[in-house]
């Protein structure tokens, strides 16, 4: 009998540190970790690149350098910042606080009873609401706001993106251009690629997002040639065109960054999109990219490798990984 107990404990006890470890990944105590020899910083949410440098007492300039980053570049909770070799935080955060799940215990319970919002409580634990847990399973407590891996997609987007009838195969680009004008719409488009352009399917693009003026700042607008499955009318070269999704972001990117809430619905489709269509980060390029030479679409402001770093810390964030 007391044999019985003892293994039993020393499994649960298993159990629970095999949680500990899972959340340890996810959310390290410090926030550093170390791969291959170059220690790394992980983004949390409010981090900025002169806090980090200064909470490791490095240069802020070498540290951007190290990353390949401007200085003004927006950092992502989840994203990995290198660290120059011997750095140290100077002043270490304290561990996070945990708790052991009980009996009859669920997430709304917990949250309730450490003051936390639940959907915090979840994310901080790469868990959704429906999650179910288990007694002797450790939960991390958030200090404050976790920020979600990605801002979702609207359900009629989402819906759009479901049901259009993707054959295997069919796409090898997702091609990102900007329109070139401080403002813009889907159907001033259409109209343009009709009637101007002589387009029998009218809007060149399959997606359109919208900056604010003309239409939704972060609004994205499905297409008739994603639903129907059409090549796109985006590229001078048929070829490519055949095979190519078109996503459009109004506005001008020589003068002005894409917003903010552009960027995060770009990213929320490209993930979206990527699965759909079963392809992989690299099929996502910019019109200057794959026909190089003929215009600087989608303007010099754009940065794709921040769009893709982006769109790599959501997908390490995201409970489904
Ligand atoms: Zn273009």
């Amino acid at each position: 009998m007391r044999g019985r107990t003892r293994r039993r404990t020393a499994g649960a006890n298993l159990r629970a540190w095999a949680w500990w470890l899972c959340f340890c990944i996810v959310v390290p105590a410090t926030g550093t970790v170390t791969a291959a020899d170059t220690p790394l910083h992980i983004v949390r949410k409010g981090d900025t690149l002169s806090g980090i440098a200064r909470q490791y007492g490095v240069s802020v300039t070498e540290l951007a350098k190290l990353n390949d980053m401007e200085l003004d570049d927006i950092l992502r909770p989840g994203q990995k910042l290198k660290l120059p070799q011997g750095a140290q935080p100077a002043d270490p955060t304290p561990a996070p606080k945990t708790v052991v799940v009980r009996k009859n215990d669920n997430l709304t319970l917990i949250a309730r009873a450490h003051g936390v919002d639940v959907l915090d409580l979840a994310l901080a634990n790469g868990l959704t609401l429906d999650s179910i847990i288990h007694p002797g399973q450790r939960l991390v407590i958030p200090s404050g706001p976790v920020a979600a891996p990605l801002l979702p997609l609207p359900a009629a987007v989402r819906q759009a993106i479901a049901r259009a009838p993707v054959q295997k195969g069919r796409w090898r680009y997702i091609v990102i251009h900007h329109s070139a004008t401080t403002s813009g719409s889907p159907r001033a488009m259409d109209t343009y690629h009709r009637q101007v352009r002589r387009m029998e399917n009218g809007l060149a693009y399959h997606f359109v997002i919208g900056n604010g003026h003309g239409m939704g700042d972060g609004e994205i607008h499905v297409g008739a040639r994603w639903r129907r499955q059409l090549p796109g009318g985006h590229l001078s070269r048929e070829e490519l065109n055949q095979v190519s999704l078109g996503i459009c972001l109004v506005g001008d990117f020589n003068r002005a960054k894409p917003t903010r809430r552009q960027v995060e619905s770009l990213e929320a489709l490209l993930q979206a999109l990527l699965e759909r269509c079963a392809l992989t980060p690299d099929a996502i390029t910019t019109h200057k990219q794959l026909v190089p030479g003929h215009t600087e679409c989608p303007g010099k402001l754009f940065s794709l490798k921040s769009v893709l770093r982006g769109l790599e810390s959501s997908r390490a964030l995201s409970p489904a990984s």
